[in-house]
């Protein structure tokens, strides 16, 4: 029998390849996902939209963490209408704290483009999901299988992770070809009638049971096909590139007052962290003092030149892509009028007022600084 074209890739490597015969595993593994599956809100009636909103917010992030937000963004935009017709800057406000911020702005788009093109019906088909802002192929598989049955498979790292475990297979899991491979062994794999489960049970698998350290093959249904196990090769796969060493930065943030009042400003869309109001400054250059940048940032942001009075304190945070320390300093206004020059907003607010605008993580430590009077 030949085997498919995708498959080729993992032929070179001594790996098994494919699974001889996945009835029994998919059996296995639906037994256990029956008895195991932990409950969530949106798994007690994956109705689209729901599962839709749940996906976006669970990528490179925990369900225990996505609960309450996926809560409360329910309670306030119940259906893709009610969402569509929001503000993003209500949509960033719910979505503060759980990063990653594009996902919001897209799904806030998508669901503005939903409403207009489909008159607020949602797509069924994982290759119409694919057509909406920023749903790559695993948010429509997923989506898809789960509240529509469709036969598609729906990868992502715990995916990866148990396959790559249970074929045993020795080469970068990470390169396209493997993907593929990887993908096409998981979609020969899908239960035709339960295609969302068997999804959902190899996520849950690599969530609770194969995780990246320390595996419990001993409580696993699929140890009997898993040659990860069989060869005690459990701590090496899945084997992935050498992780780069990741940037850091040093940045200034500006509380600057006037009488009460605090300035702060509004990123352009197109910037990370984008619609999300900030205590405005940048990054350090090279030769400069921290209170020189300050200085010059807020000159080249906000069109005001200000005097440092004292730092606050510093705050370290990590990005996926770099780690930053933000350096907090007091600042007055000496020349100028604030305007916008190159963000998108600005306002002078009460303290008590801050709480009403979307803020990244590292400044909404900064508010509760000026909550306590620092
Ligand atoms: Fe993962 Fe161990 Fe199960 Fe293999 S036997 S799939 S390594 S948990």
């Amino acid at each position: 029998m030949s085997l498919p074209t995708a498959h080729r890739a993992l032929l070179c490597y001594p790996s098994r390849m494919t699974i001889p015969d996945p009835i029994p595993l998919r059996r296995s593994l639906l037994r256990w996902f029956d008895r195991a599956r932990r409950p969530m809100p949106w798994r007690e009636d994956p109705e689209p939209y729901k599962v839709w909103v749940s996906e976006i917010m669970l990528q490179q992030t925990q369900v225990a963490t996505v609960t309450p937000y996926f809560e409360r963004f329910m309670a306030r935009f119940p259906t893709v209408f009610v969402l569509a017709a929001a503000d993003l800057q209500a949509v960033l406000e719910i979505w503060q704290g759980l990063g990653y911020y594009s996902r919001a702005r897209n799904l806030h788009k998508a669901a503005v483009w939903v409403v207009k093109e489909r008159d607020g019906v949602l797509p069924r088909l994982s290759s119409e999901w694919q057509a909406l802002p920023a749903i790559g192929p695993y948010a429509a598989g997923a989506i898809a299988s789960i509240s529509f049955g469709e036969v598609v498979p729906a990868v992502d790292g715990n995916v990866v992770r148990v396959f790559a475990r249970l074929l045993g297979i020795r080469k970068d899991s990470t390169l396209p070809a493997v993907r593929r491979a990887l993908t096409a062994e998981v979609t020969r794999c899908i239960a035709p009638r339960r295609a969302g489960d068997f999804n959902q049970a190899v996520m849950e698998l690599g969530a609770l049971v194969c995780k990246p350290r320390n595996p419990v093959c001993e409580g696993c249904p699929l140890q009997r096909w898993c040659e990860a196990h069989a060869k005690g090769l459990t701590a090496t796969l899945p084997v992935r590139p050498t992780r780069k060493p990741v940037p850091h930065m040093d940045v200034a943030a500006c509380v600057i007052r006037r009488g009460p009042r605090i300035l702060i400003a509004r990123r352009r869309p197109d910037q990370m962290l984008g619609g999300l109001w900030e205590f405005p400054g940048g990054k350090q250059e090279p030769g400069e003092t921290l209170e020189q940048t300050a200085v010059r940032e807020i000159d080249e942001e906000i069109g005001i030149h200000i005097r440092v009075r004292r730092q606050l304190g510093a705050i370290r945070h990590a990005f996926s892509h770099f780690k930053m320390t933000l350096h907090v300093f007091e600042c007055t206004p000496v020349k100028g009028r604030a305007r916008a020059v190159t963000v998108d907003a600005v306002k002078w607010v009460s303290i008590p007022e801050l709480r009403t605008y979307p803020f990244p993580a590292a400044d909404q430590k900064i508010i509760t600084w000026l909550e306590t009077d620092r």
